[in-house]
């Protein structure tokens, strides 16, 4: 049977590496969304567009190409034709992607990408919209949570072992930041399905957070 998981929730809570545990564990297709808006605005940040100009960002979604590829089991972002998957993590990138992302156009410039894998595989998606907009039907919906600081100090260490030197205060000024332009937009904003479980995992820590994930979906698929 195909089924789909949603994985919403602010960054820093663990959804992509939780997800990709998963995807491995269950032998199910990992898609990472907002790889694709970071892929976005990259591409606005290369050709010097300006990201608050909205009707700029809009003209120039005409050049952007974006697909997913699977190497041994990774997921891999190609934009226009090269990989992206690594210059899509920094910082400056993660912060126009929380602006570009706002826009609807670039909304729905991606929707049908990411519907189309869940059709015909099952997949496990991460996003801020996967329950609430992207796939409203998945069988099984998770709202990942977890108190900012301690998603400060997660992304802080992968940031540093990236060796990216960037301090901790601006790490969490950053989440806080991207929380509330997330939370306060008015194209689908990040907020918890009604039928989504809420899993906290500021007290677990990466076993625990994969087990929480497998034992729902095992109660809502019965796989
Ligand atoms: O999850 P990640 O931190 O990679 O997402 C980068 C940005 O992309 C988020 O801050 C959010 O603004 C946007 N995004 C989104 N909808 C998604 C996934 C990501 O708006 N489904």
């Amino acid at each position: 049977m195909i089924y789909s998981i949603a994985l919403d929730g602010p960054g820093g809570a663990g959804k992509s590496s939780i997800a990709k545990q998963v995807a491995k564990q269950k032998g199910i297709v990992y898609v990472d969304t907002g790889a694709m808006y970071r892929a976005i605005a990259l591409y606005m940040l290369k050709n010097n567009i300006d990201i608050h100009d909205q009707p700029a960002v809009v003209r120039a979604l005409s050049g952007v190409e974006i697909s997913l590829e699977y190497r041994d089991g990774t997921q891999c972002v190609i934009l226009n034709g090269e990989d992206v998957s690594t210059a899509i993590r920094e910082n400056p990138v993660s912060m126009a992607a929380s602006v570009t992302s706002a826009y609807k156009e670039v909304r729905a410039f991606l929707m049908d990408t990411q519907r189309n894998v869940a059709k015909t595989t099952s997949v496990i998606m991460d996003g801020r919209d996967i329950g609430t907009v992207v796939l409203p039907d998945a069988q099984v919906k998770i709202f990942l949570s977890a108190d900012p600081v301690v998603r400060a100090k997660r992304r802080h260490k992968e940031l540093l072992e990236k060796g990216q030197t960037v301090d901790f205060e601006t790490v969490l000024s950053d989440i806080q930041q991207r929380d509330w332009q997330d939370i306060n937009r008015t194209e689908a904003p990040l907020r918890q399905a009604d039928d989504a479980v809420l899993l906290d995992t500021s007290d677990l820590d990466f076993e625990q957070s994969v087990k929480a994930v497998l034992d729902l979906i095992e109660e809502k698929v019965g796989e």
